[in-house]
């Protein structure tokens, strides 16, 4: 069998493995090969809500979200690809004094770090703000206008058309069924066979089988999130990407109508878009009652990539393997940072004021660092 030598293959074409070809070629590497199971985009990143929002609770996480942010709202213009950018607002609300507290920490901790729209509002203010909510039983929320919700297959779109520009070539329905050293190098077999002087695994929920074989223990895995869109909804009025963080209740806006979900870290058994429909008109009726008859349009379902500690696991296998996945459902908004700061890290020119050593997929387990993870306990 012919073997095809490259420089560098990048497995998966997600948000994660798209943005790394384009940095990577960005930053003067050549001869990239980034090889995709399905389509493109076809993983977490196509079924994602794309919320972007900068709050979090841990630096990390708050810095890579500045990032984020910084990269949707200026991706348009910076790539000359058409990646709309809705600036909706983010809300999180709770009637527990202890989230209360948290997320007022929170803000606290976002305002230190200079992105200075977050708003501490109580339920009266939440009111001004979404008048459609119903606010019985909460005690509080934070409110960032600034943050939106982005399609991330644009940003997909975008990036391969930006790495193509580059140099960069793409291969789609190429799943690499074994990755193994091949000497110096890496063989990867699937539908052919490519050897690599230089692996980057961009797998998504699958990485934790992935890369089993070389001794990692990951946690990242999928979780469905059953989700709905319904017909036409609260035309004229502002509708921020809206949690409450006690129920996992989820309402964004999706074009004339609304995405609707009940987050969960675990789906409870039996799970499926029935149960969510049920539990979402019992919860609307308090917490948003003019949408608990509301007619659905369409059921979706794509699977989350969980797990992990609420940081993404990035950073070298071995040596000429390297890995960036594990985002818990935030890989929309950090996906293209973390892969800047991985190409960067690659090139040989670590970006200086973020180290990324401590997002290492060897770390040790630890309990969940970052808290607004915004998933209920199933
Ligand atoms: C319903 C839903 C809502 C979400 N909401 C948000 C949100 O509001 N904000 C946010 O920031 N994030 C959100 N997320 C999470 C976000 O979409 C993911 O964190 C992000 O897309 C992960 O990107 P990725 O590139 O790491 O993985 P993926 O997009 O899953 O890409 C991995 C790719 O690797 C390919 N692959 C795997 N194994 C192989 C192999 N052996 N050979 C070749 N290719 C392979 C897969 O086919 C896949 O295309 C949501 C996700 C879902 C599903």
């Amino acid at each position: 069998m012919t073997v095809e030598r490259v420089g560098t293959a990048i497995i998966g074409g997600g948000i994660a493995g798209c943005a790394l070809a384009y940095y990577l070629a960005a930053e003067g590497e050549t001869d990239i090969l980034l090889v995709e199971a399905d389509e493109m985009g076809s993983g977490s990143t196509g079924g994602s809500f794309g919320g972007v929002r900068q709050q979090f609770s841990t630096p990390l996480e708050i810095e890579l979200s500045r990032r984020g942010l910084e990269f949707w709202r200026s991706a348009e213009s910076v790539f000359d690809s058409p990646v709309t950018w809705h600036a909706n607002g983010y809300l999180f609300m709770s009637g527990q004094p202890d989230i209360v507290a948290k997320l007022a920490e929170a803000a606290e901790l976002q305002r230190s770090m200079g992105l200075a729209e977050v708003h501490v509002l109580d339920p009266e203010q939440i009111r001004e703000v979404v008048p459609w909510l119903g606010t019985e039983g909460v005690l509080g929320g934070t409110y960032t206008p600034n943050d939106g919700r982005v399609t991330p297959t644009e940003g997909v779109a975008a990036l391969v058309r930006a790495a193509k520009a580059r140099g960069v070539r793409f291969r789609e329905k190429w799943e690499v069924r074994s990755l193994e050293r091949a000497g110096s190098a890496w063989r990867l077999s699937g539908p052919g066979v490519i050897e690599a002087e230089r692996v980057v695994a961009c797998t998504g929920y699958w990485s934790s089988d992935f890369l089993r074989p070389f001794g990692l223990e990951l946690t990242i895995r999928p979780v469905p999130l059953y989700a709905a869109i319904t017909a036409p909804a609260l035309a004229g009025h502002r509708v921020p990407l809206t949690i409450d963080l006690d129920t996992g209740l989820l309402i964004e806006r999706e074009a004339d109508g609304l995405m609707i979900a009940i987050l969960y870290e675990n789906n409870p058994p039996g799970y499926g878009h029935a149960r969510m429909l049920e539990q979402f008109a019992e919860l609307a009726r308090v917490r948003a009652p003019s949408l608990a008859d509301l007619r659905i349009a369409r059921h979706v379902v794509s699977n989350v990539d969980l797990g992990g500690d609420g940081h993404p696991y990035v950073g070298l296998v071995e040596e000429g393997l390297w890995m960036v996945a594990g985002f818990g459902g935030h890989g929309a908004m950090h996906g293209p940072p973390v892969a800047e700061l991985l190409a960067r890290t690659i090139a040989g020119r670590p970006d200086q004021s973020l180290d990324i050593e401590a997002l290492s997929p060897w770390r040790p387990p630890v309990a969940a660092a970052e808290w607004m993870v915004a998933a209920k306990k199933g």
